[in-house]
């Protein structure tokens, strides 16, 4: 096979929020950085982030980054390390008027500062009620945010590789990580991207649930390549479910429809939330209200053809509001649900939304290892986004905080690669079999025959995630689910493409993908079967409270023996007291 060599200073894998932050960052500083997009840049999952962007601006009531700094700790039931929810919540201004300066065009109060609409356990004064934290672009904030993004990186000159599918990550015997492989989809060549730093940013991984609100190319692909490379993986057990997906289709109806006004009914026309969480009711965090209206639905007073969904009703909002702040909401409505929110409520159902887990980071996002109690940056190694864990967002993450974690992140991250850069004049010389895996995936795949096809292992594997590792975990079905997974893993490794062809393949495509998803969805079965708590979005029929006295630690999978480790949270903040763990209620 024949393979293109390159030399670039630093590498980064995806063109979302978190890539296109970091490698502005890069190309500003006059580093030669290349950007890999399986997609166009612009098409990435960032571009249908809805609901908007968090900072304490404080633009409609005064508001402090402590108080976001605290309602973040409580939303992740305290799993999130607190020195690095500090660091974000108090950059968060500062990284939205750069988004401003960099040309982001923000809806506008009245007297011109930038629109905040309440979110989900965002609140004023430590929980005393909520508060309007959540900057935005009408429905469509992570359009306005990616294009802007994308734009200055162009300005910077900034190297993309469009359509290029990044497959291994190139690690030698020290351990240091010295670039990527990649295949060109147009022509099916295989490229060595060789780098002083290499930033995994290729966001996150719903599709390894049935009913997700996530792209098709969120197959967790940074994931696969970190544990392939012998990385662990942190925190799995813990993905989002969000309450508000069309029903059938999964398309999400962002929390902002509930931050303007919006709430849900049952069956019998209640607002049920003011059962499960009296003081927040519809704006609780997400975990709270999937689990309300699961609870709902089992209880028979679901609504629809099955009594398979609960109602969002936003017709009271009026249609001037709906317009001005909602239109792709309506758009998605009348498209998916077949109705006009304007006069009829949206059936709606909890579906998989965001992996609170990934690729551990520390604060400047290098990536770590545990090593002899403590703990080893893994040189050359950067993730950020959702496929990094640095971790922000704990056992269930707070609506418009991702996009929050992206800028303030990228943007570290990217300081830090240019400050490594500066230190090392030479490339450090690619081990000799570097390839070698790689090519051998490649070719098996190239002359598998009677093989399984990818679409019928890929249903099972999503089938056994909905059934296995849903918004409630029930211990039978998660032991049968480790035992079916693992099954499904191996008929992974005999996956048949019929199309065996060069140019733009995109059976190879997926089938590549399929590799990453399936790690993704084993890692997350092994970590939930073995967290005997419920914590934030984990949440276990037999161990039904959280248990901080065993389980105030994050998870770390290997993919090696399917080992897991546990290391403790970081609960002391850069300079401000900590947040001591309590019972959280809405
Ligand atoms: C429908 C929806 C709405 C959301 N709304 C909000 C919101 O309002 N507020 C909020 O804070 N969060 C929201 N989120 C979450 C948030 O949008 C995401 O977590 C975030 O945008 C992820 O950004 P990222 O840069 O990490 O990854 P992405 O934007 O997903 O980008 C990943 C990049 O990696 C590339 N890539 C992946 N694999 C490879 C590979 N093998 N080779 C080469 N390139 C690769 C892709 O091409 C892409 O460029 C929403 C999410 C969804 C799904």
């Amino acid at each position: 096979m024949n393979i293109q060599n390159h030399q670039f200073d630093a590498v980064i894998v995806g063109g979302g929020g978190a890539g296109l932050r970091a490698s502005l960052q890069l190309a500003e500083a006059g580093v030669k950085v290349a950007v890999l997009s399986k997609v166009f840049p612009t098409r990435s999952h960032t571009v249908a982030a809805q609901g908007g962007v968090a900072a304490a601006l404080g633009n409609v009531s005064g508001d402090n980054w402590l108080w976001h700094m605290y309602d973040t700790i409580k939303g992740s039931d305290y799993l999130g390390d607190q020195d690095a929810i500090e660091f974000m919540c108090k950059n968060a201004a500062k990284a939205i008027i750069e988004l401003e300066h960099f040309g982001m065009p923000f809806d506008r109060l009245e007297n011109g500062k930038i629109f905040q609409r309440p979110f989900g356990g965002m609140t004023q004064n430590f929980g005393e009620k909520p508060i309007s934290r959540t900057c935005a672009v009408a429905d469509r904030t992570g359009h306005a945010m990616l294009h802007t993004l994308y734009q200055r990186n162009i300005r910077a000159n900034t190297q993309f590789f469009v359509e290029w599918f990044a497959l291994d990550l190139i690690r030698d015997a020290d351990g240091d990580v010295l670039g990527v492989i990649a295949l060109e989809i147009e022509t099916g060549d295989i490229h060595l991207l060789q780098a002083k730093t290499t930033l995994l940013a290729t966001g996150g991984a719903g599709r390894i649930f049935q009913a997700s609100t996530n792209a098709f190319i969120n197959t967790g692909d940074g994931l696969g390549m970190a544990i392939r490379a012998g990385l662990p993986l942190q925190d799995m057990e813990f993905w989002q479910f969000h309450p508000t997906g069309v029903l059938h289709a999964g398309v999400l109806i962002t929390e902002g429809v509930r931050g303007e006004g919006g709430y849900l009914v049952n069956s019998e026309g209640e607002r049920f939330m003011e059962r499960y969480a009296p003081n927040a009711k519809d704006l609780a965090s997400r975990d709270v209200i999937s689990r309300s209206i699961a609870t709902e639905i089992k209880a028979g007073r679901g609504v629809g053809k099955n009594k398979d969904a609960v109602y969002l009703k936003l017709d009271h909002l009026g249609e001037e509001l709906i317009n001005k702040r909602l239109p792709g909401i309506r758009e998605i409505a009348k498209t998916f649900a077949n109705v006009d929110p304007v006069v009829d409520p949206i059936p709606i159902v909890p579906t998989a939304h965001y992996m609170m887990g990934g690729i551990p980071t520390n604060l400047d996002g290098q990536v770590v290892e545990p090593v002899d109690g403590g703990e080893k940056v893994v040189n050359g190694l950067y993730a950020v986004g959702e496929c990094a864990c640095v971790s922000v967002h704990g056992a269930n993450r707070l609506g418009s905080n991702s996009l929050l974690d992206l800028v303030v992140f990228g943007k570290v991250a990217g300081d830090q690669m240019v400050k490594q850069i500066a230190l090392n004049q030479a490339h450090k010389p690619l081990p000799s079999d570097a390839a070698d895996k790689t090519l051998a995936r490649v070719k098996r795949l190239n002359q598998q025959t009677n093989g399984e096809s990818v679409a019928e292992v890929g249903a099972a594997m999503r089938s056994a995630m909905q059934t296995h590792c849903g918004v409630f975990r029930f211990p039978d079905l998660l032991q049968n689910g480790v035992a079916k997974i693992n099954e499904i893993a191996e008929r992974v490794k005999r996956i048949e493409i019929k199309d065996k062809s060069q140019v733009f393949n995109t059976a190879r495509i997926e089938a590549l993908e399929l590799d990453n998803l399936i790690e993704v969805a084993v890692a997350t079965m092994h970590a939930a079967n073995n967290r005997k708590e419920s914590r934030g979005a984990h949440a276990r029929e037999d161990f039904s409270e959280r248990d901080d006295e065993n389980w105030l630690s994050h998870s770390l999978y290997y993919k090696q023996d399917h080992q897991l480790l546990y290391k403790p949270v970081r609960l002391q903040p850069l300079t401000v007291e900590p947040f001591i763990p309590k019972a959280r209620v809405y």
